[in-house]
């Protein structure tokens, strides 16, 4: 069997017995959950789950589990003429998902921001002509079934199809990315920001944190970096990790003003400068 954790969602290589724990979920940035270490498989997923599907604007879709699972992120098929990009990932990939997104031009490419969305990368490389898949190095040993199409990336940028760009910030893992795509005639681009840059239910607002459940934050020079990081790049919208978590304007004003809120907040006074 392959083993999914039914609290990150990510899947296990091959195996005869399940893991004896996730070591993802074991990590200081998750939990397991209250009933210990559970699991299930791709199979089971497929007769107690559907997909939904959201069109965000003209050429971005978003896809979460339904009912909620795991994490409970969102991924986003981005198209581009050069082929479609999958952000991030959910455990489930079903038949009527796979033909949705077929009848959109298939997938050419997969990146995620941080090992919380591997989930079943795999299963969707397979369900799409093995496509590749992106992740940065700096995350290689949380990969939990190592496969051919996956190909690490180092460094701080990575050109992908269609003038995107995954951008390296670091903070909530070494390794963890954001996706940047460029504006359009009609937009000034949008930002996918994983939980590097965490859209909040304050919708105006981020935040940034090296474990979001257990509540532990990052230092002031790592919250600098990660917004120098983002810095060189227009974008208005930013599509945070969870279904609906979107700010909708003045994307790269709403990082600064956040980050500021966030340093004055760590520092105990207000006159940290960004
Ligand atoms: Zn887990
Ligand atoms: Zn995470």
């Amino acid at each position: 069997m392959k083993a999914i954790c039914t609290t990150c969602g990510v899947q296990y290589a091959e195996s005869r017995n399940v893991p004896d724990y996730c070591r993802i979920c074991a990590d200081e940035r998750q939990y397991i959950g209250l009933d210990g270490q559970k699991w299930t498989t791709l199979d089971d997923l497929r007769k107690e789950y559907k997909t939904n599907i959201q069109v965000e604007e003209p050429g971005i879709t978003s896809l979460w589990m339904e009912p909620r699972f795991g994490i409970g992120q969102r991924a986003f098929l981005i198209e581009t003429r050069a082929g479609n990009v999958l952000w991030d990932c959910v455990s489930l990939v079903d038949q009527a998902t796979i033909e949705y997104v077929r009848r959109l031009g298939g997938i050419s490419a997969i990146c995620i921001s941080h090992p919380h969305y591997y989930t079943t990368m795999i299963e969707w490389s397979e369900a799409f002509g093995n496509a590749q898949i992106y992740l940065h190095r700096d995350d290689a040993e949380w990969v939990m079934r190592p496969a051919p199409c996956i190909q690490f990336w180092d460094g701080e940028l990575k050109n992908i199809a269609g003038g995107l760009r995954v951008v390296r910030c670091g903070g909530h893992f070494a390794g963890a990315t954001v996706l940047h795509r460029p504006g359009t005639a009609a937009g000034k681009g949008s930002l996918f920001s994983g939980d590097t840059i965490q859209v909040v239910p304050d919708r105006r607002f981020v935040s940034f944190m090296w474990s979001y459940p257990n509540y532990i934050p990052l230092d002031a020079g790592t919250v600098r970096r990660i917004v120098n990081a983002v810095e060189p790049y227009e974008f208005d919208r930013i599509y945070g990790a969870f279904p609906k978590m979107t700010v909708t304007q003045d994307g790269k004003e709403s990082v600064r003003r956040s980050a500021e809120r966030y340093l004055r907040a760590i520092a105990g006074d207000s006159t940290t400068p960004l």
